[in-house]
């Protein structure tokens, strides 16, 4: 086929960098890999038979709704069974209040649209989330980073060096509170009520992205910022049922001030009109029937032993070297290992990981300024509990060989 278009793609496109982690997929499932590279759910939670009783349930009693064009906003029945999910955590809202997205990478995408100028700006964590990097990056938006605590998380005190130097330019504030991905750190109290004070100071709106928080294996929940907000219109929180149900139906929710809202479903007419009803309506039946709260027990249940297999294997394979350091996150689907400054994930060790048949995440992935070479995103939510000990054996054989080499070079 003959192309003409090469030279006139936006700049924008041009410049396009393809996801680092979908490259790595590609990999998943060849025979002897072991990947904890991806962010999956496992396949093992998803309740085939609850999903399929219940799409001939809303196929006999609603198929007109379930098959047709639905409201921006969301069809009503999800909407409202979303707005009474939120009340369990005290947040008040109403339908004006509620997005239901394509997920969240949509929420994120829209965001990106209705705020960001070419270079307007975005405060966030390094590292960040490498979607929302590529989201707000599609819209020329610049990173102003601080960095991320593995106790506390964010530093605030950074965020509020940035904002009072030069408020100009800057939309808001990114953040992924609980269990971040990729660092697996959460907030601290402390760090939540400054954040908040921020918003007030600085009057900036807090994107508060939440798709790991329920998924907490041990210690105590400290409240979202959405709740923490308590309806004062500081935060907008990104929701989705990708780690908490299934991430087939691409389904998420944002709840935030009313006119973000308004503004995000304007946007979202131009991208798909609508997310698909049939997905909202199973959604909607699976909330009401209690099967999400049943499912997110489940969840926890069974990612909290890949999550203790993970901490214990690290802790018993890992070489003992100063500056080799992981985060212990309490819950989520991630750690963030670090080899001591100098050393470099990518490039050359892991095509070494790839020859041993391990996959990880760069930390440059994660960075929106390229650095973190020396870091590596780790999932233990997909692979198998058997073979996590296994994948762990060679991920330190392969930083002991990474480090000896360097001590000899
Ligand atoms: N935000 C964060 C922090 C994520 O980790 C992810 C998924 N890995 C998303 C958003 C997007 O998830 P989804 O589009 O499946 O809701």
């Amino acid at each position: 086929m003959r192309e003409y278009y090469n030279d006139q793609f936006s700049f924008v496109a041009t410049n396009f960098a393809r996801s680092e982690i979908r490259e790595l997929l590609k990999l998943v499932g060849k025979t002897g890999f072991i990947s904890f590279a991806g962010g999956l759910p496992s396949p093992e939670t998803f309740n085939v038979e609850a999903t399929k009783e219940i799409c001939t349930y809303v196929l006999d009693n609603n198929a007109a709704q379930a098959l047709q064009y639905s409201p921006t906003e969301g069809v009503p029945q999800l909407a409202d069974a979303l707005i009474d999910w939120a009340a369990k955590d005290n947040i008040k809202v109403g339908r004006e209040n509620v997005l239901i997205t394509t997920a969240s990478q949509q929420g994120l995408d829209l965001l990106g649209k209705i705020f960001f100028n070419p270079g307007d700006k975005v405060i966030c964590s390094v590292p960040t989330y490498l979607g929302a990097i590529q989201a707000f990056r599609t819209y020329q938006a610049e990173f102003l980073g601080v960095p991320i605590d593995p106790e506390t998380g964010m530093d605030t005190e950074a965020v509020e060096a940035i904002l009072k130097k030069d408020r100009e330019g800057i939309k808001f504030i990114y953040v992924i509170p609980d269990f971040q991905n990729p660092a697996g750190v959460t907030l601290s109290m402390g760090k939540r009520k400054h954040l908040l004070e921020i918003a007030d100071k600085y009057q900036i709106l807090i994107v508060e992205d939440s798709p790991y928080r329920e998924l907490r294996y041990e210690g105590e929940m400290p409240p979202s910022l959405l709740e923490m907000d308590a309806g004062q219109g500081r935060v907008l929180t990104l929701f989705t049922f990708s780690k908490i149900f299934v991430s087939g139906f691409r389904l998420g929710w944002a709840i935030g001030p009313a006119s973000v809202i308004d503004k995000m479903t304007i946007a979202k007419q131009g991208v798909d009109l609508c997310t698909p009803a049939f997905n909202q309506l199973i959604a909607a039946e699976f909330i009401t029937r209690g099967l999400l709260r049943k499912q997110i027990d489940y969840n926890i249940e069974f990612y909290s032993k890949k999550q203790k297999l993970m901490l214990k294997s690290l802790d018993e394979m890992m070489p003992k070297i100063d500056g080799l350091f992981w985060t212990k996150p309490e819950g989520g689907l991630f750690m963030w290992l670090s080899m001591p400054e100098g050393h470099d994930t990518t490039g050359d060790m892991l095509k070494r990981a790839l020859d041993m048949k391990l996959a990880y995440v760069i930390g440059r992935a994660f960075d929106p300024f390229g650095g973190s070479l020396n870091s590596m995103r780790i999932n233990f939510s997909y692979p198998s509990e058997d073979v996590i000990p296994l994948g762990v054996e060679r991920l330190a054989k392969l930083i002991e060989s990474e480090i000896a080499a360097a001590k000899s070079g």
